[in-house]
């Protein structure tokens, strides 16, 4: 995975509003929209507005205030679609061992079914 942040990534342009995308949040810091391939009824991304390769990126160089207001919001959509009583997944890749695939960091929110266990039997 590039550790340089490349501008033309497709969440970038989705942030820039070149693409669409299906919103479900939006705040100062971070945006939230459905995954065009979901692998769940529900699957959800959620993004940082900032310029971050991937959590390994985002971890160590955001401000602790965007760390925070990045947490926050990953609840507060769950809760928002209504994940919260029935249980939901996070997952966040991080570079090639993860198949990362979008270089902008992105934590997925899966739910709306029995999800199973958490990693294939390998
Ligand atoms: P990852 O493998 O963690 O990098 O996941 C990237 C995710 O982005 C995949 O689940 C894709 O289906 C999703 N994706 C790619 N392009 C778009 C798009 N234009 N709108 C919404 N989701 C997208």
């Amino acid at each position: 995975m590039a550790s340089v942040y490349d501008r033309n990534n497709i969440f970038a342009r989705i942030l820039r509003g070149e693409i669409p995308c299906a919103k479900v949040y939006e705040d100062e810091y971070v945006l939230a929209f459905r995954d065009i391939q979901p692998q769940a009824p529900v699957h959800v991304l959620v993004i940082p507005k900032g310029e971050y390769v991937s959590l390994d990126d985002f971890t160590a160089t955001a401000p602790d205030a965007a760390q925070a207001a990045f947490l926050k919001a990953v609840g507060k959509i769950a809760r928002d679609l209504g994940l919260a009583e029935t249980g939901y997944r996070i997952l966040a890749n991080h570079g090639v061992d993860a198949h990362q695939e979008v270089a902008h960091f992105h934590v997925h929110i899966f739910g709306g079914k029995f999800l199973g266990r958490m990693l294939p039997k390998s």
